[in-house]
């Protein structure tokens, strides 16, 4: 079972992945969690230059083709051996999210990353994609609420760009109706995570 967690800023995608882990661990099911950008040491790599406002000339192909190439490698280095060993796979973030930010918000077009990841992907896609949707306004007071949160340069962008990357998985719930399903967020924790949960019981 692959499972991906998806959402915009201040989703709360990370405590969400927590409980999740919490609850595979009750249910004593092996698994790994992993996130993306990153994932491995060279997709880590990757994913430092991406997200450092040193690097803002970067250009939407350029990232696209760096976050394609970071998830390549975790893929392969990580992701396929897990599953090898039976393992369930529970991902902060794939595919979608490049759809998304470089597909629909940078304006490349949902259509090319999407002909582009398959070059690293080779069909893999999740059996369940968790899209956690959030107002931006509460996403964004979630954010600056947040002192551990490790700041990244879309987080300060502002609210018109969150709410375009809002549009954007909303979008995507249309083109992959089957596999994506939406979660409100907006909600609190407790009755979020019973949502995800029972998303996750009807697959396994
Ligand atoms: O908090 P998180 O680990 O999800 O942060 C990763 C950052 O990378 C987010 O700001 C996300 O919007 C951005 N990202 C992106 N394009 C991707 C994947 C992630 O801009 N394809």
């Amino acid at each position: 079972l692959v499972i991906s967690i998806e959402g915009g800023e201040g989703s709360g995608k990370s405590t969400i992945i927590e409980k999740i882990a919490e609850y595979f661990m009750k249910r004593k099911l092996d698994f790994i969690i992993t996130r993306e950008p990153g994932g491995v040491r060279i997709s880590e790599e990757i994913r430092k230059i991406t997200l450092d406002q040193k690097y803002n000339e970067m250009d939407a192909r350029t990232e696209a083709l760096l976050f394609t190439a970071a998830r390549r490698q975790h893929l392969i280095e990580k992701v396929l051996p897990a599953l090898d060993l039976g393992k369930i796979v529970i991902f902060d973030r794939f595919v979608d999210s490049s759809l998304v930010y470089q597909g629909y918000v940078r304006g490349i077009g949902i259509d090319e990353v999407f002909q582009m990841n398959q070059f690293a992907i080779e069909g893999f896609l999740p059996d369940l994609t968790l899209y956690l949707d959030v107002e931006p306004k509460i996403g964004l007071d979630r954010i600056s609420q947040n002192p551990d949160r490790e700041i990244n340069k879309l987080d300060l962008e502002g609210l018109q760009f969150h709410e375009k990357v809002r549009k954007g998985y909303l979008h995507l719930l249309d083109l992959y109706p089957e596999r994506i399903v939406k979660i409100d967020a907006n909600e609190d924790l407790e009755n979020v995570l019973l949502s995800v949960i029972k998303e996750i019981e009807l697959r396994c």
